[in-house]
């Protein structure tokens, strides 16, 4: 794809997710020759910097770029620090705006840019409408000459509600199509790999469905706690700052039917179908029994101490917030009726990992003795992080006298691909909004869908009667009552054993 001359318009170009994630991402694309001939970085937000000094914070004297930067990159570095510039909005907001639109337009006209220009909101949220708006009385929604684009942070929303009023408050401003609103999950190779292992093969996809699948369980473990950002997380919890969008995208792509292409539209069509169709939980008995929601409490790590949650900085001490949570629905539609999925998602487990694994049911007459490894067979294991990859484990006979059965393993690792450089989630993401290509990027119709399934079980948590948070050990798989909800149908894998 062509990628015109542009501007990229980084809002909180103070914060940390521009010198962490956005600028070392640039700063590959640029170094792999992905961005256009006329390409500049405008960086606002409030602090007084000069380009110079911006220049220096995120590039030049950037721990992010330099430690990952080759001997070779130095030059490079350089270069393209010169395609840096910033602009701050000062004190008096009357007239901000207009300097900004200024800036624009000066910056415009001396690269060439050709008014191509994406916004890139990486400021909290509540400020998303009014950044809107104001760019909207300089006239810089307009695409009548060249595009405009908009790129929206996480979190989108805190509830349903919050979520449709984010969506109205931009809407009002930019079009739906002009609309990027990022998932960083669906910038990993193995996520959108997804979507090919079903859709490029015909040895999965015949048995992807309630004849053939017996369960299916997706993990998503951390093994930090929550770290500095104990403020932030005591307000969200894993539900909202992991399932709800993240681990919900990886559902909607396993659950989706086949496209009629690989576009944004008919992509997000079927995913938001998928997510329209699982089963939301509407009464107390349902959500008692197919949620749960815990905390890690105190415990040693490899003989070290490790505080509790409610012993982390900035956490209150008597909160409910959930560092843990795991939930089993099931989808309604012809293809997944009655075939239970359990979702879990924590931080101080064991090991930090992501996975989905795809447990097919046993064969309708099993003529093989169990020596216990059957049921450790027949299944798909798709790797999402890290040690990206797939593997199918399958039962094989063990050489010798009778029909003994051993469980075999076929690996793929994306790191064997070895010539390939694997884009980070953000440069992927980055590049195809240069290219409006938004397939990657989640619709506001999508993001509702997905709030409408969460917002009852935020609900039951919080006023639900005698709901428990239960406790389990720093460093462990979970609390026990987890293993109780998955009881009946097998027990979690320990992502550890290969
Ligand atoms: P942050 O460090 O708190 O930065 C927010 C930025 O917004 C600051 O640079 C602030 O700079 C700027 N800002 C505040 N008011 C502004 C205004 N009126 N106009 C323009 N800029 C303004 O946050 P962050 O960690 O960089 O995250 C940015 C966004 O990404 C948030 O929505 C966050 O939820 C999301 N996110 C972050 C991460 C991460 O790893 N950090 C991960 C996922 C999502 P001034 O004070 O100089 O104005």
């Amino acid at each position: 794809n062509k990628t015109e001359n542009q501007m990229l318009i980084i809002f909180g170009a103070s914060g940390d997710l521009t010198a962490r994630k956005l600028v070392p991402a640039l700063f590959n694309l640029f170094r792999d020759g992905h961005v256009p001939d006329n390409f500049v970085v405008l960086g606002v937000s409030r602090s007084n910097l000069t380009d110079e000094a911006f220049r220096k914070k995120v590039v030049l004297e950037s721990e992010y770029l330099k430690n990952k930067a080759t001997v070779k990159d130095f030059g490079l570095i350089e270069n393209f620090s010169k395609n840096l510039f910033y602009e701050d909005l000062g004190e008096n907001y009357d007239t901000s705006y207009s300097s900004l639109a200024e800036r624009i337009g000066d910056l415009n006209i001396e690269f060439s840019i050709g008014n191509n220009y994406i916004f890139y909101l990486s400021t909290p949220p509540s400020l998303f409408e009014a950044i809107s708006k104001n760019l909207t009385e300089q006239g810089l929604n307009d695409e009548t000459e060249g595009f405009k684009r908009l790129i929206v942070e996480k979190p989108f929303g805190y509830d349903l509600e919050t979520a449709k009023n984010l969506n109205k408050g931009i809407q009002k401003y930019f079009k739906e199509s002009q609309i990027y609103r990022i998932d960083h999950y669906l910038g990993k190779e193995t996520v959108q790999n997804l979507l090919v292992t079903r859709f490029a093969n015909s040895i999965f996809e015949p048995l992807w469905n309630r004849n053939y699948i017996h369960h299916v369980e997706i993990t998503n473990a951390e093994s930090n706690g929550v770290e500095l950002r104990g403020g932030y997380y005591d307000n969200s919890g894993a539900l909202r700052d992991m399932f709800q969008n993240h681990l919900l995208q990886i559902v909607s792509l396993i659950v989706m039917e086949p496209p009629i292409a690989a576009n944004a539209q008919e992509i997000r069509n079927e995913k938001v179908k998928a997510l329209r169709s699982l089963r939301i939980m509407k009464d107390e008995k349902t959500l008692n029994e197919n949620t749960i929601r815990a905390q890690y409490v105190s415990s040693k790590i490899n003989g070290e101490v490790v505080k509790g949650y409610r012993e982390e900085k900035d956490v209150n001490p008597e909160s409910k917030t959930e560092t843990y949570a795991a939930i089993k629905f099931f989808v309604d539609n012809w293809r997944w009726k009655d075939v239970p999925f359990y979702v879990r998602t924590a931080k101080r487990m064991p090991t930090k990992v992501t996975e989905v694994v795809i447990h097919f049911k046993s064969p309708h007459h099993q003529i093989f003795q169990d020596s216990g490894m059957l049921n450790k067979a027949n299944k798909l294991i798709i790797r999402i992080q890290p040690d990206e990859g797939i593997l199918i484990k399958f039962g094989v006979k063990v050489p010798g006298q009778g029909f003994k059965v051993e469980r075999a393993n076929l690996d793929f690792y994306y790191s064997s691909l070895q010539e390939t450089h694997v884009m980070e989630a953000y440069e992927r993401l980055l590049l195809d909004a240069m290219q409006g290509d938004a397939t990657l990027y989640a619709r506001a119709d999508e993001v509702e869908a997905a709030w409408a399934f969460v917002d009852p079980i935020l609900d039951y948590w919080k006023n639900g009667k005698d709901v428990r948070v239960h406790g389990y050990s720093a460093g462990a798989w979970g609390p026990k009552n987890a293993d109780e909800l998955i009881e009946g149908i097998g027990t979690w894998r320990n992502p550890s054993e290969n």
